[in-house]
């Protein structure tokens, strides 16, 4: 698949968007008008620079405004375009987009269409350029691609086709199945965007809401099948106006972007070979036994499944003391410290904290990483790393477990350890001489992990967990809290073994205390028990205020004594279809806060509805 991107994705000039495009491996780019425009590289320049980089300049756009005008409109159109062709011949570039009309347009007649674009493609044939020809979802006459092809067919001039865009097809929900009608040479260009399914106004939703693949919520693979399944070889383009990414690090950005077309190469393969029963007569392939064989060659990726539980989660801090205080009045025990480094671990049941005081100088305490347990450590390292996550280096002596590391958008580090059947994990052994210790009587999982991330890479860590993971992204809500609305995304495997809360947190403003923080989630069996013993132990809970409990009774109708129980612990709960939900919070060190949660029935959400609470609480103690 040659990939390709617009530069009206990213930020920075026109050399710096070409740097980045080339490095982060992209094939080829589209030229957004308005780059060049404000470049003071000449044409020339730039069509040298994109042969120095290696990259193709494989689409100019765009031009607006065309079809369906009235004579005199028609004549000055043509005018421009061909001021256009001659630009695009300085750049060394054959193929422009033309947008449907969206504001001149005042002849709604095909025939009329056809005629002045038919006008358009003989100027383009005399200066060797090629049209490609696109219905924008908001077009005043021409918003379908399917009434794009029947004006290119109309025309049937060779260098007439079309392009289709994603955003512009799945944003108006037309069925995708009929590209596999459209002849491959008439196919000039595709564009891919996804986006977040938001009810409102196209044009807005276009011009600022559009993600890269994987980001959003459209069925592209589906819509590459059928591009694949048409014969399509050409440039696969992503063109995405988003209003974070063009204020983002270019670089970082552009392989966020190559991330994304990497993952979707991946995805659409996977859909064709998961529809190749319903692959259409006739169509363009090579039937082979298992595999049918299309023109354009679709690379996949080393395969993994959904990681089967986490293995550790660490947190890294100077002064530990805190820390230890919390985990232990929690009823983790003490496991050691590590035979090389410094570094201890904490267990309850089979949840493990691991708590690192290398290279965390005067550093508050915080999530530092996060292990998971996958069938095979080195294919999923292979696949992260194919999929360009940046590889964690840490050091190891002889016969220690050497772990397989990536750098998460957020920083985090994400190991990928070797899952075991019964839970353990081989690499405990090199901790020794914990404190004697009554093991606790209470099993323990890692239930969840609540992450902050920076806005600006937000979405690029929803594309991270999905591609590199095999996490599901889940709908997104929103939390309101005291310093803004804070939006969440659940990011879990099929049988939430693995529960990823991703929470977007609120700009901080000036010096005012780091109103956010983050928190490791344990699943206990007996919730009320876990609270009362960490009470006994003094434990420092996070205070609910008594007016939460009035409403809790007011929405659950809850037995008085049940009631009571919750109150003098400070516990929250939740109730759904599914089942109940009991947790509460210890106060927080550093960024870092502990969470115990007991989940009945098949209860699967967070307490989605006391988060608002927790956030006004944690909120108080810090502006106190
Ligand atoms: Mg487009
Ligand atoms: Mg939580």
């Amino acid at each position: 698949m040659r990939t390709g991107i617009a530069t009206v994705c990213l930020s920075g000039t026109l050399k710096e968007k070409m740097q980045a495009c080339a490095i982060a491996g992209f094939d080829g780019i589209e030229i957004f008008e308005q780059d060049l425009v404000t470049s003071p590289l000449s044409p020339e320049n730039v069509r040298t620079m994109a042969a120095d980089l290696g990259l193709g300049l494989d689409l100019y756009q765009p031009f607006r405004d065309f079809d369906g005008v009235t004579p005199d409109l028609l004549k000055a159109n043509l005018r421009r375009a061909e001021a256009k062709f001659k630009l695009m011949s300085r750049l060394g570039m054959d193929t422009i987009l033309v947008c449907s009309n969206v504001a001149t347009a005042t002849i709604d007649d095909d025939a009329v269409r056809a005629e002045q674009l038919a006008q358009l493609a003989g100027l383009a044939g005399d200066h060797g350029v090629k049209v490609a020809y696109e219905a924008l979802a908001w077009g005043k006459y021409v918003n379908d691609y399917e009434h794009a092809y029947r004006l290119v067919e109309m025309v049937d001039h060779p260098n007439l086709g079309t392009c289709l865009d994603s955003f512009h097809i799945l944003s108006r929900d037309w069925d995708t199945a009929p590209i596999e009608q459209i002849n491959p040479e008439k196919i000039f260009f595709v564009q891919v965007a996804d986006a977040p399914k938001l009810s409102m106004d196209v044009l807005s939703w276009s011009r600022h809401y559009r993600v890269f693949p994987g980001e959003g919520q459209f069925a592209l693979a589906k819509f590459m099948g059928h591009v694949v399944r048409a014969g399509y070889t050409g440039p696969v383009s992503l063109e995405v106006f988003n209003d974070v990414f063009r204020q983002s690090d270019v670089e970082r950005t552009a392989v966020d972007a190559m991330r994304s077309l990497i993952w979707l190469e991946e995805q659409s393969a996977k859909w064709l070979a998961d529809n190749a029963g319903n692959a259409p007569e006739g169509a363009p392939a090579a039937g082979g036994a298992h595999r049918r064989r299309y023109p354009m060659e679709l690379a996949t990726l080393p395969k993994v499944n959904e990681p089967a539980g986490f293995n550790f989660a660490e947190v890294k801090a100077d002064d530990t003391a805190q820390l230890e205080k919390l985990l232990g009045q929690l009823g983790f025990g003490f496991e050691g410290r590590h035979r090389t480094k410094d570094v201890q671990l904490w267990t309850m049941g089979q949840a493990r904290v691991i708590i690192n005081e290398q290279a965390a100088q005067h550093a508050e305490p915080c999530i530092a990483a996060l292990g998971f347990d996958v069938d095979s450590p080195v294919i999923a390292s292979a696949r992260a790393q194919q999929l360009k996550a940046p590889v964690v280096a840490r050091k190891v002596q002889a016969d220690e477990e050497v772990f397989q590391g990536i750098s998460a958008p957020d920083s985090t580090e994400i190991f990928l350890c070797q899952g075991s059947p019964d839970g353990t994990a081989a690499w405990t052994h090199e901790f020794g001489e914990g404190l004697e210790h009554a093991r606790s009587a209470h099993n323990a999982v890692i239930d969840h992990v609540n992450l902050a991330q920076p806005w600006q890479h937000f979405d690029e860590a929803v594309l991270f967990y999905t591609s590199a993971l095999a996490l599901e992204p889940q709908p997104f809500a929103e939390v309101p809290s005291p310093s803004g609305l804070v939006r969440s995304q659940v990011m879990e495997t099929a049988d939430g073994a693995v529960r990823l809360v991703l929470n977007l947190a609120p700009v901080q403003q000036g010096h005012a205390p780091k109103t956010y923080q983050e928190h490791i989630a344990f699943a206990v069996d007996d919730l009320v028990a876990t609270a009362r013993a960490a009470r006994d132990r003094g434990l420092d809970f996070l205070q609910i205020p008594a007016n939460y409990y009035e409403d809790l009774d007011a929405r659950f109708d809850l037995a008085p004594d049940f009631l009571a129980t919750l109150r003098e612990l400070n516990l929250l709960y939740d109730r759904d279809a599914d089942g109940e939900f009991l947790h509460f919070y210890t106060a927080t060190v550093g960024s870092v806060f502990f969470e115990m949660v007991e989940r009945r029935g098949s209860y699967n959400g967070y307490g989605a509805p006391n988060a608002p609470v927790r956030h006004a609480v944690q909120y108080d103690s810090l502006h106190r």
